[in-house]
């Protein structure tokens, strides 16, 4: 079968189940020292090693480059947000639309310094057969840990990303004294909008207030649900003052945010405190600090940002 650039190959799992069955049953082709089969199998091997899509492609493309001259491959699944090159992306390609049961598992192009034909192209396809199931594995990991530190309710990173998200950003901020702030924020008299208007709404208010927090970051900032009507941000690179900037700027655009309910229009607020992180302190400290910043917020009045004292 022959690939060319404008059209990708569509390689699926129940045919490649059948042709490794052919594989194994076939006559060993010459491929340098081994065998074809003696190489499929080692790379199958490999590839049962790691759930990880970044470690799984770069054994495939150590693999294969035993087979075929290639000098690049790029990969990208949309659907977890992955995307990995290898090498420098020039000269002949070959794409494959990758997939199991209607299931998109991914992009391949492979890169190759001459133009790839028969039968190296049928070694390379005999060899993308054995990288579907543990690429199909590897992406339901990624999916399964993805959705394991994600809120449900609002998409926003929860407590646990939060926790990776914060030891990460601090051990850069003291490598690199860089700095780190955090802002934490509390909806205002959230009950009182649950016990007039029904928890529904305070759903859709908290769904609403999310969207806005992730439209208002930079993409290199993130959101964490805290906790009930709490949210965490964790503002990379950011000083107190640039901080204090964006707490205030995201507190407007909350109290001009209305939520519709029934033919009601409702007005909502909330409360923020920043912190900027000191290197002698724990991730602990971090956010008690912004949580005082916080509290003082809601007893000067809410819907105000105060910031942390160092
Ligand atoms: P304050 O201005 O002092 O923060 O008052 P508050 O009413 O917002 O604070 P309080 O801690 O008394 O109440 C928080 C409310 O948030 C109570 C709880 O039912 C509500 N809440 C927490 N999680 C959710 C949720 O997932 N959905 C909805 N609808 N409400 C929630
Ligand atoms: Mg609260
Ligand atoms: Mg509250």
């Amino acid at each position: 079968m022959l690939a060319d650039k404008q059209t990708p190959s569509t390689v699926d799992i129940g045919s490649a189940r059948i042709r490794r069955l052919d594989i194994s049953c076939s006559k060993t082709l010459s491929t340098g020292q081994y065998g074809l089969s003696e190489r499929l199998r080692h790379l199958t091997l490999r590839l049962q090693t790691s759930l990880e899509l970044d470690r799984l492609l770069e054994f495939f493309f150590e693999e294969v480059r035993h087979l075929v001259p290639l000098r690049a491959l790029s990969y990208r699944h949309l659907g977890t947000d992955f995307q990995l090159q290898i090498g420098e992306a020039n000269g002949f390609d070959v794409s494959y639309s990758l997939s199991h049961s209607g299931n998109c598992l991914g992009e391949l192009r492979l890169f190759s310094s001459r133009y790839v034909a028969d039968p190296l192209l049928d070694q390379l396809e005999n060899a993308l057969d054995c990288l579907l199931f543990p690429l199909r594995n590897a992406l339901l990991y990624r999916q399964a840990v993805q959705a394991s530190l994600k809120d449900p309710l609002t998409g926003a990173g929860n407590r646990a990303a939060m926790v990776q998200a914060l030891t990460r950003e601090t051990e850069l901020s003291r490598r690199h004294c860089q700095a780190v702030s955090i802002i934490m924020l509390d909806m205002d008299h959230f009950k009182h909008l649950n016990d007039t208007y029904g928890h529904q709404a305070g759903d859709a208010a908290l769904k609403a207030t999310a969207l806005l927090l992730k439209e208002q970051l930079r993409n290199v900032d993130m959101v964490f649900r805290f906790g009930g009507e709490e949210f965490v941000l964790v503002l990379s690179n950011t000083g107190s003052e640039a901080a204090a900037v964006v707490a205030e700027r995201i507190r407007a655009a909350i109290q001009n945010l209305f939520l519709l309910v029934g033919d009601k229009q409702l007005q909502l607020s909330a409360s923020l405190g920043c912190a900027t992180y000191q290197p002698s302190e724990s991730q602990d400290d971090l956010l008690r600090r912004a949580d005082q910043a916080l509290y003082q917020a809601k007893r000067d009045g809410r819907n105000l940002i105060r910031v942390a004292s160092a």
